[in-house]
């Protein structure tokens, strides 16, 4: 036998997961495709549930080192430029909520995260290393690499993503769908842009069939820019790249007029790339979290359409669950663990899933649909886009004090 527990994929989930279970006293094997961990894409959003999480684990202070602090998010019509809504996200949110709300580069929480758990003791970590397929046998998890090695573990984490090959034993072959909808994303030098426009702040685009948002990363160093338009024209050519190539004409064309604060950000972008958009149906149960001795964590069983900003939450809210499970009382199996975890765990992603998608639908409106999510939006103010239910979390402690 290899090691005790094998984590499937190195990305945000993976390597929560092994930080969380490691600091138990697990012992791990952590296996990721890519050759090297490096600097991977851009921009990430964590609520005050992802900072919770972040602040029991210890590494607050290297979030804080990073990290960026928006003092607002404000939505605005693209075309004409008009307020439509505000929530302020400085103390007083803060105070609302335990926790403020940060803006980080995914590569600076990646690496924070990835220096947590390379210090705790009993992690072998494993690079350009791919699973091909997991077998779960009576009492151990067979998992073949592609280059045909097995390893022997006693369980199986699936923390490989939206393309997840470990998700094919615990739930289904099936691959994810695309949504319809394409990312475009540039990662902006706060220097590159009119001091006007250098306000801390997380700013929301909204128009019909798209939206864009940009807020500050890096402390503000640099701003990163996502504009999520419906798909128009020639498919990128690798579906399953964070980063493929484009140009902003490849996305002026499903733009339409602009208000002229938002085309000077488009034109400060020096660079851009796109991705599809992909996803799955929302959770229905705790069957698409976990089978036995094999369990899925972050994209792997609910992949987040961007529109709630919680993919990464999500993901070390399930790191989190996971490790506290490792040593709660009365749960002494990996079975048994899994079973508890997907217990806790199904319905809360379930929810952000729904919340996303119905998001991605109210920002994109037209026609009656879009008058009637202005006045909301002016009528309601920050209460309309606070979320309590969501910033409260990360939910149930499997291992109350
Ligand atoms: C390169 C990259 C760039 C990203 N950029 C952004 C971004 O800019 N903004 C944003 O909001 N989200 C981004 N995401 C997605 C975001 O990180 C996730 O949605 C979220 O953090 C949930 O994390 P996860 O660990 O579940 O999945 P991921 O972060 O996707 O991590 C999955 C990991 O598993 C590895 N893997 C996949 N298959 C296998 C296999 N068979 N064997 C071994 N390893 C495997 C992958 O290489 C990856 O490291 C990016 C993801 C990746 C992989």
């Amino acid at each position: 036998m290899n090691s005790s527990v094998l984590v499937a994929g190195g990305g945000i989930g993976g390597l929560a997961a092994a930080f969380a279970l490691a600091r138990q006293g697990v012992s791990l094997t952590v296996v990721e495709q890519a050759p090297a961990f490096g600097e991977a894409g851009a921009g990430l959003q964590l609520g005050p549930n992802a900072l919770r999480v972040l602040a029991d684990w210890g590494l607050r202070e290297a979030v804080d080192a990073v990290a960026a602090w928006p003092d607002a998010l404000l939505v605005r019509d693209a075309a004409g430029g008009r307020a439509l809504g505000q929530m302020r996200l400085g103390s007083a949110f803060a105070q609302r909520h335990g926790q403020p709300y940060a803006c980080l580069h995914r590569a600076d929480l990646h690496e924070l995260l990835l220096q947590a758990a390379q210090a705790q003791a009993g992690v072998v970590w494993r690079l350009a290393t791919r699973v091909a397929s997991v077998t779960e046998r009576s009492d151990t998890v067979r998992v073949v690499l592609d280059n045909d090695e097995a390893l022997v573990c006693t369980a199986a984490i699936g923390c490989d993503g939206l393309w997840s090959r470990v998700r094919h034993a615990v739930v289904d072959t099936a691959a994810p769908v695309p949504t319809g909808h394409i990312a475009y994303r540039g990662l902006i030098p706060a220097a590159a842009l009119p001091p006007a426009l250098r306000a801390p702040r997380v700013q929301v685009w909204l128009g019909p069939r798209l939206h864009v948002v940009h807020y500050p990363v890096r402390r503000g160093e640099a701003f990163n820019l996502v504009a999520v338009v419906h798909a128009h024209g020639a498919a990128p050519d690798d579906a399953r790249s964070w980063s493929e190539p484009a140009t902003r004409a490849d996305l002026q064309t499903a733009l339409g007029p602009l208000h002229r604060d938002l085309a000077a950000w488009l034109d400060a972008v020096p660079a851009w790339t796109r991705w599809v958009l992909h996803d799955r149906e929302p959770l229905s149960g705790p069957h698409g979290m976990a089978n036995g001795r094999l369990a899925l964590l972050g994209d792997a069983a609910h992949p987040m359409r961007p529109y709630l900003a919680q993919g990464a939450a999500m993901a070390l809210e399930d790191a989190w669950a996971l490790g506290r499970l490792a040593s709660a009382p009365g749960v002494a199996d990996w079975p048994q663990r899994f079973e508890r975890y997907a217990a806790l765990r199904w319905a809360r992603n379930a929810q952000v899933q729904h919340r996303s998608r119905r998001n991605g639908t109210v920002f994109h409106a037209r026609g009656p649909l879009r008058w009637a999510r202005n006045a909301a939006m002016a009528l309601l103010g920050e209460r309309l886009l606070d979320n309590p239910w969501l910033y409260r979390g990360p939910g149930d402690d499997p291992r109350p004090a």
